[in-house]
């Protein structure tokens, strides 16, 4: 099949084939070529593709009703899901409100923050900060919280401008600190930034436990999480936790603050809820917080699709195979072999500068010299380069050029997590050749 007329207005990279079908960890276009889905998707189909229990349960879902507006019926699916969720969620994290993305989620997770603290007598609260670089989405809220000037900038007019601290991008310095000071360090960012602003004025703060496209997976040293749900607590101000890529699974701990013991008063969920089999996201908060809320009228906010029955009995069916298979400790063990194999790949490559993340959700960062961790020139087009050599292999990786104030190469290796330690192997022999191709067409 071909078409001239794209209803996906988006910045092309490369002419892509028309996807035909999906299996697993493979995705075939209408040629009958395959790919592994090395990035699963977005960092979203994390229990693969097609998953026949999934499927049933939608299909069930759709014999029975597809829609149902809030106002006029609960449904079984989106009740089932919540207190799925709910249960999966750290203690205390037990009230969830639906949505159809991970900008949805955000944005519902900064209302519900400014609409709870007017119900607390602290209307002065409105800004929420964030880190540069992040992302929490494209609609404008989530937008003035996303730390990533291309996507931003052209629409500053229209924003209310969000105040944004570094983030913990440890991998860059070159001082002599250990990693729990330098974690510090970086968290109390965040103390000077509320105490500079005017605490009475600070709502929230907004953070990617692990960094996702924004930063590549960068992970900070254990240190800065306590530190930073120290310093909220210190000044009444929420945390909110943006777990749209890295919640259900996808480091190795249902989200990812399990690693940390932290729990935070909002998160932020999608990607992986129902990963990719519809489009759905949730924001899950405290309790008390939303009784404050429904004692004051209820939150003024909501979506016509929140809850849709099919999405919902899919996200529930995804959360029902992420337990059965195991999926939190397959990512945790499988994300040990694919990390150690790509840190190999360091003595191979000297223009590897770095390896990081935990789980399955990975990233490598290429430059032209480790030690000072000097980014490749940006001529070479190295984000886009590889990725396309890749591509023509049969290997799908996700790539960015950003990082802190500088600009660098980063690529994620996050393949869904059912993925085996043979194909493991697929993927990293797909890669060796894009990045032998790499080096051969850049004389590296
Ligand atoms: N937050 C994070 C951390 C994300 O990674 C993304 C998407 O990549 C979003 C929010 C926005 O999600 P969506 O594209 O579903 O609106």
């Amino acid at each position: 099949m071909t078409s001239e007329v794209s209803n996906l207005f988006y910045m092309a990279r490369q002419p892509r084939p028309f996807l035909d079908r999906a299996e697993g960890i493979y995705m075939y276009d209408q040629s009958g070529k395959r790919y592994i889905d090395g990035s699963s998707g977005a960092m979203v189909s994390n229990i693969g593709h097609s998953n026949p229990n999934v499927l049933a349960a939608m299909k069930a879902q759709m014999d029975k009703s597809t829609f149902g507006y809030r106002l006029h019926f609960r449904t079984e699916a989106s009740e089932f899901l919540a207190t799925k969720a709910a249960s999966m969620m750290p203690e205390g994290l037990d009230r969830v409100f639906f949505v159809s993305g991970g900008s949805e989620a955000v944005e519902s997770a900064i209302k519900l923050a400014r609409q709870y603290a007017i119900t607390q007598g602290q209307a002065s609260r409105w800004k929420v900060i964030s880190r540069f670089p992040s992302y929490h989405g494209c609609t404008l809220g989530a937008l003035a919280l996303t730390g990533y000037d291309p996507l931003a900038r052209p629409f500053d007019p229209m924003m209310r401008d969000m105040p944004k601290i570094a983030a913990p991008t440890c991998y860059l310095d070159r001082d002599n600190l250990s990693d729990e000071a330098r974690g510090l360090k970086y968290a109390d960012l965040l103390r000077e930034e509320i105490i500079a602003q005017g605490p009475e004025s600070v709502l929230a703060f907004i953070m990617e436990p692990i960094g996702g496209a924004s930063t590549g997976a960068l992970v900070a040293p254990d240190s800065y999480y306590a530190r930073i749900r120290e310093i909220c607590d210190e000044f009444g101000i929420l945390l909110i936790y943006d777990e749209v890529m890295t919640g259900v699974g996808r480091t190795g701990a249902f989200i990812a603050a399990d690693h940390w013991g932290i729990v935070p008063d909002i998160v932020a969920m999608s990607k992986g809820f129902a990963a990719g089999y519809a489009p759905l996201g949730a924001v899950v908060a405290k309790a008390s917080m939303v009784e404050a809320l429904l004692d004051a009228g209820g939150f003024l906010h909501g979506y016509t699709y929140a809850g849709n029955p099919l999405a919902c009995s899919a996200g529930l069916a995804v959360l029902q195979e992420v337990e059965r298979l195991g999926l939190v400790s397959n990512a945790a063990n499988m994300g040990d072999i694919l990390k150690g194999r790509l840190t190999d790949l360091m003595e191979r490559y000297p223009f590897i500068g770095d390896v990081r993340g935990k789980g399955l959700l990975l990233a490598f960062e290429l430059v032209s010299d480790r030690e000072t961790m000097t980014p490749l020139p940006k001529e070479l087009n190295a984000y886009l380069t590889l990725v396309e050599l890749a591509y023509e292999r049969g290997l799908i990786i996700y790539s960015r050029r950003t990082r802190g104030g500088v600009e660098g190469d980063h690529f994620l290796v996050c393949p869904p997590l059912i993925i085996t330690p043979e194909q493991i192997e697929e993927i990293m022999a797909i890669l060796i050749d894009s990045l032998d191709a790499f080096a051969r067409q850049n004389n590296l």
